[in-house]
């Protein structure tokens, strides 16, 4: 976002106190030593220095040929792939960025931390860019537009620039009201943190008293935190890029989103992404029974039991608006 008022100089630091601001950076996203605007007015690049935690994340995936493996620990890996990609389809996704639902403050909560041990941010930053990415799909504005700035830019290369770091706190009024939520987004790495070393310590508890599952710490920190993470990392990525290249679009949009159910199976439902950018306001992205849409079942069996509710439907005019564009296909096949 530009600011045309006149740009803060940066300040001239000693080396302990760049690296100081740096630091605090990385505990508190709301710190911008020389001004928010100075960081909105940076150009968009990748800042090697702020990414040192996320490239730590990659490189850690290596450390899988000195732990090696065990049914345990890629078990693990495999069920915070799912239960963390739910948080943050579900959560992140549908209730921060479209309110498809509610649930109580407790809930909201719960699946905010559990959204954010994803490392995917805070859900204040996550849902102000993605209702960014609806105002403005695929167009100059859009922070993530396969076909404006390349597929490698719209996949990873957005995320790395500082210019996109600060949380728009005037897209998500309706979330900042929550202290709790705020203290979240601020301090993003905290609950990353503990998730890391809850493994470690459960990985050494099992392997002292129950050795029989053969793992131990470290194997199941790399294959819970660093595999699992950052495969659940790309495959949400996946959906700001691939779900704007690959697949078929049922709607006219006037983007690029498409509906894909490869996409939709290894995100557990967001593949449907045409038929979300048509309608972004359904707890629902695939629209049919047959558009497989795993967090929707889950949504509705969290309903059943009265953990969230008022999931919101699709309207009969998306229905019948789907129904004519199909007859129109058909004739003019
Ligand atoms: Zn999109
Ligand atoms: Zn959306």
């Amino acid at each position: 976002m530009q600011n045309d008022s006149p740009l803060p100089q940066p300040v001239r630091r000693s080396i302990p106190g760049q690296i100081y601001a740096m630091l605090r950076q990385w505990v508190d996203s709301d710190y911008y030593p020389d001004g928010i605007d100075a960081v909105r007015n940076l150009p968009l690049k990748v800042d090697w220095v702020r990414c040192i935690p996320f490239i730590v994340l990659h490189l850690g995936c290596i450390s899988v040929f000195w732990v090696g493996w065990s049914w345990t620990a890629v078990g693990v890996a495999v069920l915070l792939y799912l239960v963390r990609m739910f948080a943050i389809t579900a959560f992140y996704h549908r209730y921060f960025a479209h309110r498809t639902f509610k649930t109580s403050r407790l809930a909201q909560f719960g699946f905010a931390v559990l959204g954010n041990s994803a490392m995917q941010r805070g859900p204040l930053w996550w849902a102000a860019v993605h209702r960014h990415h609806h105002k403005h799909s695929d167009q100059e504005e859009d922070l993530h537009s396969p076909g404006v700035s390349g597929f490698i830019w719209s996949h990873i290369g957005w995320i790395t620039s500082s210019r996109n770091r600060p949380t728009e706190y005037d897209r998500i009024k309706d979330l900042a009201k929550f202290p709790e939520l705020v203290f979240l987004n601020r301090c993003d790495q905290v609950v990353p943190w503990f998730f890391g070393v809850g493994l470690w310590l459960t990985g050494w508890l099992l392997e002292r008293y129950a050795p029989g599952l053969g793992t131990n710490g470290p194997q199941l920190f790399v294959w819970g935190f660093f595999i699992s993470t950052v495969v659940l990392l790309h495959g949400t990525l996946c959906i700001n890029s691939l779900a704007h290249v690959f697949g078929r679009q049922r709607f006219k949009t006037g983007d690029d989103s498409r509906n894909s159910l490869f996409l939709a199976l290894i995100t557990l439902g967001e593949g449907w992404h045409n038929n979300h950018h048509r309608y972004m306001h359904s707890a629902r992205q695939g629209f049919y029974w047959w558009e497989i849409d795993i967090s929707y079942y889950v949504l509705r069996a969290l309903s059943a039991v009265g953990i969230i509710w008022d999931l919101r439907p699709v309207p009969a005019t998306i229905y019948e608006e789907a129904s004519q564009l199909k007859t129109r296909v058909k004739k003019e096949a």
